[in-house]
């Protein structure tokens, strides 16, 4: 079995950490100069681990192995939130590292083919997932030209800035991979709160979010008898309270919800509200129960609707994202690998925020893998996990990949 070197693997995060290193958090956003700079450390890092490496045209790293395929592509994103934490993408990236150099060490694996990368811009200061849309072939190029980063700089521009603009795109190579695997942290508290080491992400959750609209009469709060009103922000009231009323007993408990945000117009002390606003998104990988909480939305609204008080409607406030599977065989022989490392001390879990493989998953076989975050806080500058943990990760993912490999 190969071993991972666990003091070589947290010197490099801890060397990726210090680059827009701020504070114990990081500040790294796609094509800012600190992520740039990572990027082009990267890539030497890759060249030394023996890979043949290349800056893409939109940003990607990769290191590609001189051994042909069937291979094994492994990594994650190197750039960060604008208050990051220092191991959201780094860890996954590193491992990738990390599992090129291990294999080359050890005899019985350095003929099987790993290669590395770090894709741009997973956080979406231009558009989430950008380095592996493009690598998959599905960047649009309208969606393209209206990318704007946080800061007002259009995507061409940032291209320009760092001289990638004419530089060549990498695309997927589909005869050469086996999958793609990535590490992450979990970022939520799962794992910790079960005192558990691993978790091998079954799916990805799909995301659905409705803006519910709700049209009654503005009118004098003191004059309007209760009998003629048609207040609008009543009937909000209604649907918020029956949506946790009815959801609960179809939900799983890892289903969650969000009324993240509510209306009422015009919004005075003295005024019947003539119109008001509420903003439903909820997650689970199961596509066939995230329809069933849109049926349940849009029942509670003809209900509204039929007794001819207030008008409500439901329109999608955000394109939906389907749920995501992982690979079967990558979910046993993660699974597997995890037992031997951590024996009783992992589960399958579903993923409840996005990652590439949501995207590579549409050409490639995807598996996935998470580690304890302390407390669980990430898109934050505490974002931690304890070194133990990360150095299990990177055995249980290199043991995975050769399982998938040999
Ligand atoms: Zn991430």
């Amino acid at each position: 079995m190969v071993s991972i070197n666990s003091s070589r693997l947290l010197a490099d995060l801890d060397h990726l950490r210090r680059i827009g290193g701020m504070g114990t958090g990081v500040v790294r956003p796609a094509f800012s100069e600190k992520d740039m700079e990572a990027r082009l450390w990267l890539k030497e890092q890759f060249e030394l681990a023996g890979l043949t490496s290349t800056i893409d045209g939109v940003g990607n790293v990769f290191g590609r192995s001189k051994n042909d395929g069937p291979a094994l592509l492994i990594g994650s994103h190197s750039d960060t939130q604008p208050e990051g934490g220092w191991l959201d993408g780094a860890l996954g990236v590193i491992y990738g590292l990390e599992i090129v150099r291990a294999f080359q060490e050890d005899p019985s694996t350095k003929n099987l083919t790993i290669d590395a990368v770090s894709w741009q811009d997973e956080e979406g200061n231009f558009l989430s997932c950008l380095g592996s849309r493009s690598w998959c072939g599905i960047l649009d190029d309208d969606i393209e030209k209206g990318c704007v980063s946080r800061e007002g700089e259009t995507l061409e521009a940032a291209l320009k800035r760092t001289g990638l603009i004419d530089t060549p795109r990498l695309t997927v190579d589909e005869e050469r991979y086996r999958g793609y695997l990535e590490a992450h942290i979990e970022q939520g508290n799962y794992l910790e709160d079960a005192g558990e080491k691993i978790g091998v992400v079954t799916a990805i959750v799909g995301i659905r979010g409705l803006t519910v609209l709700f049209e009654g009469e503005q009118n004098h709060a003191g004059t309007t008898t209760m009998a003629r009103r048609r207040d609008a922000a009543t009937a909000m009231f209604e649907m918020a309270y029956r949506i946790n009323q009815e959801f609960p007993p179809v939900v799983n408990n890892r289903t969650v919800w969000t009324i993240g945000n509510a209306v009422i117009e015009p919004g005075a002390a003295s005024i019947v509200p003539g119109r008001a606003e509420l903003t439903v998104q909820f997650r689970d990988q199961d596509e066939t129960l995230l329809n069933k909480l849109e049926q349940i939305v849009s029942s509670i609204a003809n209900d509204i609707n039929s007794r001819s008080v207030i008008k409500v409607q439901v329109v999608p406030s955000r394109a939906p994202i389907r749920p995501c599977n992982m690979h079967e065989e990558f979910i046993m022989k993660m699974g597997g690998a995890a037992e031997l490392v951590v024996p009783g001390g992992w589960r399958e879990m579903p993923s409840a925020a996005g990652h590439d493989p949501m995207v590579i998953n549409e050409k490639l076989p995807c598996g996935m893998l998470f580690i304890p975050s302390i407390d669980g806080v990430s898109h934050n500058f505490k974002e931690d996990s304890h070194e133990e943990d990360i150095v299990i990760g990177c055995q249980v993912l290199a043991d995975a990949a050769e399982a998938i490999l040999k």
